[in-house]
């Protein structure tokens, strides 16, 4: 047993969170075969602890007086078959020690959890969640941590072997003497991972992943009868300070994977130096693939400020909200060192910052969208939904996002504004949509009749958000947009595509009274609906419901009144006047058979809910009125 004999009496131990647990039980029996990638995920944790300590030296420099140097250490000991990690960073205290390495923080890990045990693909989820230290169980049957927070006076060690636990115990005097300020980890390495004792492994590994990270990696072999050799093994300097010709895209996708903790490369890189009143360099990054916490409702941005090379925060919002899946880094040359994370809420330099920042962002995706539209489509299948939140939030910025924005419509996939506009129909002069929960439903929902058959596309807007940016009213190069469950549409002046089909002139005898019909209905439904009038969207279906138009749309009205906020606006019943059964009516009004205008009426209301997603507010009501004049149907037979 080595120094690190954790059996001592004053050695506690935890158990894992279930999450971890849960993880390291996946890991262990390799979801992933990537190995290599542990080293990535310590060097980076170790380089963020490098940063920290930074940070926190501006306000207190004595943390850093001893030993100024930040760098990092790879230590391969052939004899007891370990690989050492240490860095001389922030450092964990006891209580960090026991959270930071007994839990996952992170909201939505029980989810990820039970897909990754579900996936047969677990690496490209793995993906998506990047499991940081933990990792190093795929190479470690024994992990020995030991930490010294900087400034403190005593040094911890943790251990595990990956079950069920680890075991937290004050660091004996060896490992305390020799860890001074920062963190060592020593892996305990597999059989099949001694690979990694060797410098040639090692070097290949870190030129490959972590060439970039700013702080020296140092790798310190034993040499026979001499002094143990150090050398550093990469090169050391902040990536995004380089100028663009000297890199290769491996080296992006290196740094991204490290910045981002990312195991996809990125689908887009943004890599400048603004220059002029303010001076910063940019590099930025948007992943290929979502990430499992995308939703997450704190929202939170990932764009590292740097300040002169000193990291700062992630916290600094330097991009709005709707852009929180862009990773990576920028580095002011002005700022103050000892801007505190509060200040930089009301700084204008950051703000300048941010808007300069957020415009670049929006064209490189335009110029992605045109030169290579496949890439841009696997960023906007990601992360669409995220960018249209931009649409609500951001009027400045509505109409370079509605030109990004893609939709699924009536005439495919993925259409862009601009050629929604190239296929517009004679006489039309806006844009349609409608929005939804379920885009299949969506298809067959009958408001898009009278659309259909003119060959006007109609987008079908089914993500949570759109609800949201479809309240406000706007419009794409002069042409406004144009919900079709809302207030009146008239697609009068549109062709028909087959003009026998012509609604107005069917075979239609003209004998429905159609102000009697709809009074009729009007009075069956009472309070359930705002108004009943004729339509011009259905060509097929009898009956549809729409929204007035002032107030809400459908769609949100009913997202709102599910969270009892709805401003309890009713919808309106629109009847197709040509359809049998708003015919049978007029009908029933007439005949013996009276009643039936209440079951009726009630029925086309009921219909046209259902077809919307919703359930009738009486679903007993609803199947005994079906029964009643089906079976009165069948007897009339
Ligand atoms: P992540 O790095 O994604 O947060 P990890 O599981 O890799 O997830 O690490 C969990 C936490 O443990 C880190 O956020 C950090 O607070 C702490 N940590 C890990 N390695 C170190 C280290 N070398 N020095 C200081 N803290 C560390």
């Amino acid at each position: 047993m080595t120094d690190a004999d954790v059996k001592t009496p004053t050695a506690e131990t935890h158990s894992f969170q279930a999450e971890v647990a849960e993880l390291l039980r996946l890991m262990v029996h390799s979801v992933y075969s990537e190995t290599d990638i542990f080293l990535r995920e310590l060097i980076s944790n170790a380089s963020d602890a490098c940063d920290r300590l930074r940070y926190e030296a501006i306000a207190n420099p004595d943390l850093l007086v001893e030993n100024p140097e930040l760098r990092i250490r790879l230590i391969p000991d052939k004899d007891a078959v370990t690989l050492t990690i240490a860095d001389n960073g922030i450092g964990m205290d006891r209580q960090e020690l026991i959270d930071n390495l007994g839990t996952v923080a992170r909201s939505g890990t029980r989810a990820f959890i039970g897909r990754l045990a579900e996936a047969k693909d677990g690496a490209g989820l793995i993906g998506q969640f990047g499991v940081g230290f933990y990792s190093a169980f795929m190479v470690a049957d024994r992990i020995e941590v030991v930490s010294r927070r900087a400034g403190s006076s005593e040094a911890w060690v943790w251990t595990s072997t990956g079950g069920a636990g680890f075991a937290v115990a004050p660091a004996g005097e060896v490992q305390a003497a020799r860890v001074k300020r920062g963190t060592e980890i020593t892996l305990h390495l597999k059989e099949d991972a001694r690979k990694y004792l060797e410098g040639h492994e090692i070097r290949r590994v870190v030129s490959t992943y972590s060439d970039h990270i700013q702080f020296p990696i140092e790798l310190i072999e034993a040499q026979k009868d001499a002094e143990d050799k150090a050398e550093k093994i990469n090169s050391a300097s902040a990536l995004w300070q380089r100028p663009k010709s000297e890199l290769q895209p491996e080296d992006y996708t290196q740094a991204y994977k490290t910045i981002a903790h990312a195991f996809d490369a990125p689908a887009m890189t943004l890599h400048y130096k603004a220059e002029g009143r303010q001076a910063y360099a940019v590099l930025l990054f948007a992943p290929s693939t979502r990430p499992f916490d995308l939703f997450d409702p704190a929202r939170k941005g990932h764009v590292k400020l740097y300040v002169r090379r000193v990291y700062i925060t992630d916290d600094a919002d330097l991009l709005p909200s709707w852009l929180r899946f862009i990773r990576g880094v920028v580095d002011s040359e002005d700022l103050p060192l000892n801007i505190s994370r509060e200040m930089l809420q009301n700084n204008p330099q950051v703000a300048a910052m941010r808007k300069a920042i957020t415009g670049r962002v929006i064209s490189e995706l335009e110029s992605l969208a045109d030169k290579n539209a496949e890439t841009f489509g696997q960023i906007w299948d990601a992360f669409g939904a995220v960018i249209k939140e931009g649409l609500y939030e951001d009027h400045e910025r509505r109409e370079a996002l509605l030109k990004l924005a893609r939709f699924d419509s009536t005439a495919g996939k993925a259409r862009s504004l601009r050629q929604y506009l190239a296929d517009l129909k004679p006489n039309q002069t806006e844009i349609y949509y409608l929005v939804g929960e379920n885009a299949e439903r969506l298809k067959s929902n009958p408001k898009l009749e009278a659309a259909r058959a003119r060959g006007v596309e109609v987008l079908l807007l089914s993500d949570p958000v759109d609800a949201f940016w479809t309240m406000l009213p706007s419009d794409f190069e002069g042409k406004p947009l144009k919900s079709l469950s809302k207030g009146e549409v008239d697609f009068g002046l549109v062709p028909l595509l087959d003009e026998k089909k012509d609604e107005g002139k069917t075979e239609d005898n003209g004998q429905t009274d159609e102000a009697a019909v709809i009074a009729a209905v009007k009075s069956a439904l009472g309070e359930r609906v705002s108004d009943v009038t004729a339509s011009s969207r259905l060509a097929d279906s009898p009956a549809c419901l729409v929204a007035g138009k002032h107030g809400p749309d459908l769609e949100i009205e009913r997202l709102l009144s599910r969270q009892s906020r709805g401003v309890g606006a009713k919808p309106i019943l629109e009847l197709n006047m040509k359809h049998a059964l708003v015919k049978a009516i007029g009908s029933a009004q007439k005949s013996e058979h009276g009643e039936d205008v209440n079951d009726l009426s009630a029925l086309l209301l009921e219909q046209a809910q259902i077809l919307d997603g919703e359930v009738p507010d009486d679903p007993a009501a609803f199947a005994a009125r079906v029964n009643r004049l089906v079976a009165r149907g069948l007897n009339a037979v």
